[in-house]
């Protein structure tokens, strides 16, 4: 047992599980460091994140009252189904399934968010404590506490790091050397982009488009999925009545897209996209998406240039247990997955939240570090891992071929 403290916890990544981590954290009375890799805290990401009561129910857990509230205004209006819903080429209905999770039928149920409106929300009131440009490199653990290094050679001392530093975690590769990324690359639907909803455009989309997150087909295999966000209140006027002092960006409402592309397509590396490389794979989408219902068309048609960007997938093998310290590792960096499930970031939310009450049972002198990060991994890995491996399963089932590309088989990018 310990003497009853507060704990000072080192954070490496200023993502979503790293933010709600240190929100949890300070909300219980720690105190925390988040040292965030990127200078730039607008790095293309992805727009539109599908939430389910995992996901939603953590940030209550996390998040304070005000915070929280601010979180379900800013976030996307309620359908009429919690149903993925798969459509033809001609937007009829062809099969749905219930969204995963546990019930989420509230007064205001979770629905989905504009993750760069999420992450100005988790950063709030942070201040001081969140630095920006600071990769960390690497740590050195003793009986009393964890150093962490940082690139530019400097050090933080605490009680617990923890790496919440995405799929390719230097914090994990310390921690488990011997867990690797297994890369699927930009085949299956890796480029993404938002298209503005327009009055017109709103015109000629079918109902059935307004219903969260939907995957349209056809018989030669082109693929498009369609997230249509509609918050249900403007951010910035959300902020101003619910948390005055924080500040959140205007964003109009959007259908966020990724759609294949014609067969020999190129997709340059990121580094080496030109203006003209979004035209041009809006172009090849387009022409995959040939004859298909004109609301499905002008979606792709509309794509806001600017908006589009493509990311390598990959995903990690679950780890075998192992001997825990005042280290751990949370989201992406513990079991990063393919996002089909729509259910890693719902995860990394989770991993915040259980974290955090294992925590604070240190803090209360119940147990000591090593213990409550060992109950918190143990948790972790059981509500994870499964569904790591079902993303896996999703993949070759409903042949995203992600799969396909991880084993060689690379035909774009
Ligand atoms: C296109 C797309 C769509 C998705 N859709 C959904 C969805 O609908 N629903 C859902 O639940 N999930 C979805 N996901 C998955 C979700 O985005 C991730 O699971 C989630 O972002 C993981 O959060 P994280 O904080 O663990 O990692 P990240 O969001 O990757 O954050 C890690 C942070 O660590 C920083 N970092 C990296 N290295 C270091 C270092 N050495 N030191 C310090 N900082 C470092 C990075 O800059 C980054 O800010 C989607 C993913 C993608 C790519």
């Amino acid at each position: 047992m310990t003497d009853p403290r507060p704990l000072h916890v080192l954070i490496a990544g200023g993502g979503l599980a790293g933010l709600a981590t240190a929100q949890g954290l300070l909300k219980s009375g720690h105190t925390v460091e988040v040292f965030e890799r990127d200078a730039d805290l607008n790095r293309k990401q992805g727009y539109y994140l599908h939430f389910n009561a995992i996901g939603g129910e953590a940030l209550r857990r996390c998040l304070p009252d005000d915070l929280f509230a601010l979180y379900q205004e800013t976030s996307r209006r309620s359908y009429d189904r919690p149903e993925s819903i798969v459509l033809d080429d001609q937007l009829n209905e062809l099969s749905s399934r219930p969204h995963m999770g546990p019930p989420n039928d509230g007064p205001v149920p979770h629905t989905g968010v504009h993750r760069r409106t999420l992450r100005q929300v988790l950063s709030a009131r942070l201040g001081d404590a969140m630095r920006v440009g600071a990769p960390v490199v690497s740590y050195v653990e003793d009986a009393d506490g964890v150093t962490a290094t940082l690139a530019d050679g400097s050090t933080a001392r605490g009680d617990v790091l923890v790496g919440a530093d995405g799929i390719r975690s230097a914090v994990r590769r310390q921690l488990l050397p011997d867990v690797p990324v297994i890369p699927t690359g930009i085949r299956g639907i890796g480029v993404f982009g938002r298209t503005p909803i327009t009055p017109e455009l709103d015109e000629l989309m079918p109902h059935i488009l307004d219903q969260g997150v939907l995957m349209a087909v056809d018989r030669k295999g082109s693929r498009l999925l369609i997230a249509n966000f509609r918050p249900r209140r403007p951010a910035d006027e959300a902020a101003a009545e619910v948390a005055p002092d924080v500040v959140l960006d205007p964003v109009p409402a959007y259908i966020m897209v990724s759609c294949s592309l014609t067969e020999g397509t190129v997709v340059p590396p990121v580094g080496e996209w030109t203006a003209q490389t979004p035209l041009d794979l809006r172009e090849s989408m387009l022409a995959a998406v040939e004859g298909w219902h004109p609301a499905a068309r002008a979606i792709v048609a509309g794509l806001d240039p600017e908006s589009m960007f493509a990311i390598p997938f990959g995903f990690l093998e679950p780890a075998e247990t192992w001997e825990p310290s005042r280290v751990t590792i949370v989201g992406d960096a513990a079991h990063g997955m393919l996002p089909t499930l729509g259910m890693g970031a719902n995860l990394a939310l989770n991993d915040a939240a259980l974290l955090v009450d294992q925590l604070d049972r240190v803090a209360r002198g119940e147990v000591d570090v090593p213990a409550a990060v060992g109950a918190y991994e143990q948790q972790m890995r059981e509500t994870s891992y499964p569904i790591l491996r079902m993303t896996l399963d999703h993949d070759k089932n409903f042949g995203g071929g992600a799969l396909a590309e991880a084993s060689g088989d690379r035909q774009a990018g």
